[in-house]
């Protein structure tokens, strides 16, 4: 049997989702096929830090910036459902080095109008009482948002399938047939659809699905593992990363010497987040070009957990379980939201350790392209023939 709609949209990440949701309200007729069940990608392992401390300045600060704009319109309802936390975040500093990197950092970003700040021990224990000594400062900034991703999902899928999208679980997408520039059916194990447009949202699988057509992704996979423990108390007030981490990010060379070397081998860096009784502890970096086997791993919990003791007292906390996914990341670190030269095919993946916080600025831009009114330098930014 052959499904028509105006919308395929292969992948049902938060990436996917989100553009399903924007687009049906747009009043498009949208299919979203997903192979497994919803958010069971890299999108079920992911913290939900909504940071603008952590963006690189330029387009991804543009767009992190605009997607918590939208995320502030939604109403108290919406934000109460999806865990929405407004109290800004910190980064931890521990050493002289650090400090004087994140000075830096600190700089670049307050010229783009990030309300961000060095504070020493002393304040941050006023913000964060539970710190140890470890910490010797941090930035603290006040645009730092938090939301709980699978709530977040949960609330975009409810919404998506109140404007009608046609979302189908189970369903996988194995081949494009195309004439000439153009896909003219999409094969799954569930038949045939034909679409005005495509878009492969499929996380680090985009890489493979977009080979089908001859269209080359430079996306690399970033294994990450985060694990949850439950508390009856009260140990983390505020959303909480380490700035080892960032560094890097900015592309400072930050010393290793005294790094740990399991923690080295992991890409391990610390994010603390408590919602209620549970507590969220990430993540590693786990660089995995022949092992796609995304599962979470003893040794990685066990490291995440030592890490943030550095940090934090935290005898009061029992394991619940600790998730793994793959981050689809590009080559250059900016997603990739993208027409290609097969006319009725997009792309929107890319995304890396940043795709909860970028996702509802990701289906604006693909509803700019596809109304072709996306800002032309935006555009080539974004689009997958930067990499030519
Ligand atoms: C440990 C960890 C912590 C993170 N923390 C944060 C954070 O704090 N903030 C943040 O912004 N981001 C964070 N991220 C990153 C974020 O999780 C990703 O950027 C995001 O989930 C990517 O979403 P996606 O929809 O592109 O991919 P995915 O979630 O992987 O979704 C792709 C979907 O496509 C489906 N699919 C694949 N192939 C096919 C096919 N052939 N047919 C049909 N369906 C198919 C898959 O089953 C999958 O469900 C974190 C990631 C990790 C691993």
């Amino acid at each position: 049997m052959t499904h028509k709609t105006n919308l395929l949209i292969v992948g049902g990440g938060i990436i996917g989702t989100a553009i399903a949701e924007y687009m049906s309200k747009r009043g498009l007729k949208v299919t979203l096929l997903e192979k497994n069940a919803l958010g069971q990608g890299c999108t079920k392992a992911s913290a939900g830090y909504i940071f603008l401390q952590t963006k690189k300045p330029g387009i991804h600060l543009e767009l992190a910036k605009n997607s918590i704009s939208m995320f502030e319109n939604y109403p108290d309802s919406v934000k109460n459902r999806i865990g929405y936390r407004s109290g800004g975040g910190l980064l931890l500093i521990e050493n002289e080095e650090q400090l004087s990197i994140m000075t830096k950092v600190v700089s670049q970003l307050k010229n783009q109008g990030v309300s961000v700040e060095i504070i020493n021990q002393n304040k941050l224990k006023t913000i964060q009482p539970s710190i140890k000594d470890k910490a010797i400062a941090a930035t603290y900034c006040t645009n730092d948002r938090y939301i709980n991703p699978l709530s977040y999902l949960a609330y975009l899928k409810e919404e998506a399938e109140y404007s009608g999208v046609d979302l189908r679980e189970g369903v996988t997408v194995y081949n494009f047939i195309s004439e000439g520039e153009y896909i003219s059916a999409v094969e799954t194990d569930h038949g045939k659809f034909i679409a005005d447009y495509i878009i492969i949202t499929a996380g680090y699988e985009s890489k493979r699905l977009a080979g089908l057509i001859g269209i080359r992704i430079p996306l690399k996979p970033l294994k990450g593992q985060f694990s949850e423990y439950i508390t009856n108390g009260s140990i983390i007030s505020i959303p909480t990363l380490e700035s080892r981490y960032l560094a890097n990010k900015f592309g400072y060379n930050v010393s290793l010497d005294s790094i740990d070397p399991d923690v080295l081998f992991l890409g391990c860096s610390l994010g603390i987040v408590q919602q209620d009784n549970m507590v969220y502890i990430s993540t590693t970096r786990e660089i995995c070009d022949t092992d796609l086997v995304v599962q979470p791993t003893a040794k990685a919990t066990k490291v995440m957990l030592e890490n943030a003791k550095k940090f934090f007292s935290l005898d009061n906390i029992t394991w619940f379980i600790t998730r793994a996914g793959i981050r689809p990341i590009s080559s250059d670190g900016l997603p990739i939201i993208s027409k290609t030269r097969i006319h009725n095919l997009l792309l929107a993946t890319g995304h890396g350790g940043d795709g909860i916080s970028l996702a509802p600025m990701t289906a604006v831009v693909i509803c700019e392209l596809l109304e072709n009114k996306l800002e032309s330098s935006l555009e080539k930014s974004l689009s997958v023939n930067r990499f030519e």
